[in-house]
């Protein structure tokens, strides 16, 4: 059994792109011109910003 350990979480935040602030992931998302649908979110591991993909629902 797998049970959701802090690990798993470490090694997405570990594997993602690390931002200094918000404007820096926003910007970086604007370049990737996939800013709609994306979302910044400061990391509580790294301290640093990454992107998520939001959901936006079944469309
Ligand atoms: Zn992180």
């Amino acid at each position: 059994m797998k049970r959701p350990t802090g690990e798993e979480r470490h090694h997405a935040c570990a594997r993602k792109r690390r931002y200094r602030n918000q404007g820096d992931a926003l910007d970086a998302a604007l370049v990737a011109g996939v800013e709609r649908g994306r979302t910044a979110y400061p990391c509580p591991l790294c301290g640093h910003w990454h992107l998520a993909t939001k959901s936006a629902g079944p469309r």
